[in-house]
């Protein structure tokens, strides 16, 4: 069939995939494992071709006919899109056409999709309206070492299908050996007592290890801790280039800003290296960039030129980028973690476990011998866990109990777990589903509302706002913020030495009563005065992508809101817009278990208390007076938490709106 496919005819393949990559001399045993067995664990190192490649041959032996399509989840954004690039590229088709991928808010599929790259999340959405997945002939959990919760729930939720699917065939792949653990899984009775396809003395699945080519790479260590790893990683990244043999660098740091200013600062530096040496080209990678931005990254760089990426840990497996000859591993990376006594989630840098580290040295050696420096002592690396916790006994479980009620799974405590989250997670997030008025006293989910807040493509506490907001007369409002703060990254950019304008322009948008406001200003001016026009963008140092992004990410949620039966008038607004009170009330419905009081210093307390927080730089009540306000998000850089998009509030309606949620703590 897809041989002689006729629009691959017509289009060029960019890159041919290449017969060398290792799992090629296994595509036959590969496709023989997965016809036979309902579930088949591949196991490779980075590199080796299971992401673009292992779609492909399913494709090609036939997976797809009768309109059938293959998924294959990812546990980042970035990679799903990235990773669908290349291989339309590689299939020689349109993005978006035999392969396409979808992410919240971003669908790049159709119904000629045959190969579809998504999040595993949005996989799990899609239950919601499909339960048995019936349009996947295969579905693929890539990345599944990594252990993310959308990733566990989906294995307990495809455990689950595959006895009413026989024919569905699940691959799974991991970068690391974790494969037994998941075979084990898939092999064992899961809580309700019943078994699985098949008869019982065959196992449920096979694992297959497409053992690639690698060469020796020197692990070297520090002989005292980096006081700075971003200081550290930039003189060692100078130190490479000037000492070192050709080959590019790539390092890990955590998060945006880390990477934003390692770039700065190697660029800066690199100006004075004597001339001669050969030039330096240093990329930033990570979740936040555009998609343009992401794919420098695999371009080659140009003669005579030294590629640099610094990325976050998106480059440990997720993306596999060639050429690179060293690596520099900072030890850390971002990891959420969820404190269940003061209920507060928020992005913390970790120390790395031994695989992860392990895996990072692996980028080295691809192409040929490699060298891993690691910023941190030989005692330091000994001391560090094996694996991470994973994600689902760390974070916040409300979306996803939500989920699982809204796909009929009451008893969450005897779901299908890989790992079960703590009790004591449960018992937290159920607390505040309760609350926010998506369950019952008998915790059901709550019709209509809990139903439609788990099918909103929202977190829980914004669902609730907006569902709520039609009541307090601001839906209109609710939903431009709603799209504004799920941008995943700022609406403002500061280029290099325009700081005052920055301030002075952000000033210019300022609401009295907070970041909320604010934001529906600039976004009001965008559309209005602006004209939705890049120029308007420029001249107020916003993202104009971002900035589009939140026009196109707003009309989907209407839609949805439109699909429950609420309309949104947009045209009485203009005569009567919301007042700032009715929006700061309606937010206050969502996010009371956000709330904070400003403290004599400066800092906020919340209310469970334990936790001091600040204003994030970003925020216009940095450095401002307040007395009680609700914030969108927590953050931690270095060891100060944050918080971002805040709104002073009344004290008196945290009682009103939240349900009992602070008398149940009592
Ligand atoms: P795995 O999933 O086993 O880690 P991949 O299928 O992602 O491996 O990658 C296989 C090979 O394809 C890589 O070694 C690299 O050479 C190439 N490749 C993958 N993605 C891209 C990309 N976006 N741009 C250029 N080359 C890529
Ligand atoms: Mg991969």
């Amino acid at each position: 069939m897809a041989e002689f496919d006729l629009g691959a005819s017509f289009i060029p393949a960019l890159h041919k995939p290449s017969a060398l990559l290792p799992i090629a001399k296994h595509r036959d045993s590969l496709l023989y494992l997965i016809e036979t067995n309902p579930v088949t664990i591949v196991v490779g190192q980075t590199g080796s071709g299971k992401t673009t490649q292992i779609p492909q041959f399913l494709e090609q032996a036939g997976w797809c006919e009768d309109g059938k399509v293959l998924a294959i989840t990812q546990p980042r954004r970035v990679a799903a899109t990235t990773v669908a690039i290349r291989v339309a590229e590689e299939y020689g088709c349109e993005l978006g056409k035999e392969v396409g991928y979808s992410i919240r808010f971003e669908d790049v599929s159709s119904a000629a999709t045959r190969v579809r790259f998504l999040t595993d999340g949005l996989l799990i959405r899609e239950a919601l309206v499909d339960p048995l997945l019936s349009r996947y002939s295969v579905i693929m959990v890539d990345e599944a070492h990594e252990r993310s919760i959308s990733t566990d729930i989906l294995l307990g939720l495809l455990k689950k299908i595959m006895k009413r699917r026989p024919e569905l065939r699940i691959v799974i792949s991991s970068a690391t050996l974790q494969a037994e653990e998941f075979l084990r899984f898939f092999d064992s009775h899961d809580a309700e007592g019943m078994t699985l396809v098949g008869n019982e003395t065959k196992p449920a699945g096979a694992i297959i290890s497409l053992e690639g080519r690698t060469y020796p790479i020197d692990v070297l260590y520090l002989d005292s801790p980096a006081e700075d790893y971003v200081e550290k990683a930039v003189e060692t990244v100078l130190n490479i280039h000037t000492d070192e043999a050709e080959g590019d660098i790539l390092v890990f740091l955590t998060g945006r800003e880390e990477i934003d200013n390692a770039v700065r600062m190697i660029s800066e530096r690199a100006a004075d290296l004597r001339p001669g040496s050969q030039s330096i080209l240093v990329l930033p990678l990570y979740a936040g960039l555009s998609t343009e931005q992401q794919m420098y990254v695999f371009e080659e760089a140009p003669e005579n030129t030294r590629k640099i990426i610094i990325s976050t840990n998106i480059a440990e497996a997720s993306v596999t980028i060639d050429g690179i000859v060293y690596v520099i591993d900072s030890g850390f990376v971002k990891l959420k973690a969820f404190n269940p006594t003061t209920g507060i989630e928020s992005l913390t840098a970790t120390p790395v476990s031994k695989a992860a580290a392990s895996q990072r040295a692996g980028r080295a050696g691809r192409t040929k011998p490699g060298k891993c420096f690691r910023l941190y002592t030989e005692d330091d690396y000994r001391a560090l866990p094996d694996m991470n916790v994973p994600e689902i006994q760390r974070t916040n479980l409300a979306p996803f109990i939500l989920q699982l009620k809204a796909l009929g799974i009451d008893n969450v405590v005897r779901f299908n777990y890989l790992t079960p989250p703590p009790a004591e997670l449960l018992s937290k997030a159920t607390e505040l589903l309760y609350s926010l008025g998506a369950l019952d006293e008998y915790a059901k989910l709550t019709k209509p509302l809990g139903m439609r807040m788990a099918e909103l493509a929202v977190e829980p506490m914004m669902a609730k706002t907006l569902l709520t907001a039609s009541s307090f007369g601001c839906l209109s409002e609710i939903l431009t913020v709603a799209a504004m703060t799920s941008l995943g990254g700022s609406v403002w950019v500061q280029r290099d030495g325009e700081k005052k304008q920055l301030e002075s322009t952000r000033r210019k948008f300022a609401a009295e009563e907070g970041d909320h406001l604010t934001l529906l200003n600039v976004y009001h001016t965008f559309v209005g005065k602006g004209k939705k026009e890049s120029r308007f963008c420029h001249d107020n140092s916003l993202n104009f992508k971002a900035m589009t992004r939140a026009v196109s990410i707003r009309a989907q949620l209407k839609r949805y809101l439109e699909r429950f039966g609420i309309q949104v008038d947009e045209s009485l607004k203009l005569s009567s817009p919301a007042t700032s009170d009715q929006i700061r009330r309606c937010l206050t419905t969502g996010y009371f278990a956000h709330a904070a009081r400003m403290q004599p210093d400066g800092s906020f307390q919340n209310v469970a208390g334990g936790t001091t927080l600040y204003a994030h730089p970003s925020s216009l009540m940095f450095n401002r007076k307040a007395d009680w306000v609700i914030f969108h998000e927590v953050m931690e850089t270095g060891n100060k938490t944050y918080i971002r998009d805040i709104t002073k509030i009344e004290k008196g309606w945290l009682l009103e709106y939240s349900a009992g949620f602070y008398h149940l703590r009592q």
